[in-house]
This record gives C-alpha cells, structure tokens and sequence, in this order.
C-alpha cells in the first residue's frame, strides 16, 4: 500500500505524522466482541495514532477443503461473500484459512485510514468508504473502496489458491 505510507507522512519533511497500532483481539475474551472482524479508530485524517484490532481467526471451515478442490462425497465448503451473499457488489471469496482472513482484515483496515485521506466520498457521500451498517444496507461502498477491497481479496484469494495445489 505505497500510497497509505505516502499519506501518513508529512510532505514537506517525509516525517511520518500518523502512526499505526495494530492490536490482535482474541474472540475467546469474556469481553471482546465475538462478531466484528476488525475496527479502526479515529476515523478522520491525520491523526497521531490509528489504533487498528483485528480478530484472531480459527475459522471453523478452514480444514475442509473448498468445494471445487474436494473429491466426490467429501465433505466440504463453499464460497463466502463480503459483505453478504446474493448482492450485487458481493465479492465472492473460497479462502478460509485463518492467517488469509486475518490479512483481509487488516487491509480492509488499513484501506479505511486511506480512504479518510484519499477517498472520493462520490456516490454516497461517505467518509469512511462504506456504511457503518454494510451488512443491513449491502451495497452502500463506496467506488473507490470497493476496488481496493476487491483487488486484495482477489490477491489472496489466488495465494490461497496456490497453496491448495501444493498441498
Ligand atoms: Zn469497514
């Protein structure tokens, strides 16, 4: 992401301006939130400190193999969605393996500090990319988001790919 570093340095000294803290969540705690994957917080520009959390996954599927992968009368699974299956903007993924998730999550993150930068903000107005409530309000993304969100998952999606044949 060479235009996240450009955006949290200072132009004029090439300081950095914005740090980030990143901070794993475990779901097991009596007090984390089991459902959100990852949180960003302040979500403005520029601020000193970006404190990231993203879940630890031990995502219950990710023995099984996808479906297309599994011979006949195997048990396996199928394809997920974000941010939920049967829209038009879903983004269909087969990855579940705990440390691709985990790194979706955390671009997802780091391309909302982005997007307070950078973002158009251009067909819903939005300053963070999507509606808070993406889940229940579906396609509310923004463009500009979607295509980033889009463009790693599709990353992952062909290394998760790649690590299936060797197996
Ligand atoms: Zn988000």
């Amino acid at each position: 992401m060479a235009d996240l570093d450009r955006v949290l340095k200072d132009p004029s000294t090439g300081e950095y301006r914005s740090v980030i803290q990143v901070r794993f969540k475990d779901p097991s705690g009596s007090t984390a939130d089991r459902t959100e994957a990852g949180n960003v917080w302040p979500d403005q520009a520029s601020a000193d400190i970006y404190y990231v959390t993203v879940k630890l996954e031990e995502h219950p599927l990710a023995d099984l193999p996808f479906m297309e992968d599994a011979p006949p009368g195997v048990p396996s699974r199928g394809w997920s969605y974000w941010p939920i299956d049967g829209v038009s903007c879903a983004i269909a993924y087969s990855y579940a393996h705990p440390a691709s998730l985990m790194a979706g999550t955390l671009n997802h993150e780091l391309t909302h500090v982005w997007y307070f930068h950078e973002g158009s903000r251009a067909t819903f107005g939005l300053e963070t990319g999507h509606a808070s409530d993406v889940e229940t309000r579906r396609c509310m993304i923004e463009d500009d988001f979607l295509d980033r969100i889009k463009a790693f998952m599709s990353d992952i999606e062909a290394l998760d790919r790649q690590l299936r044949r060797r197996r």
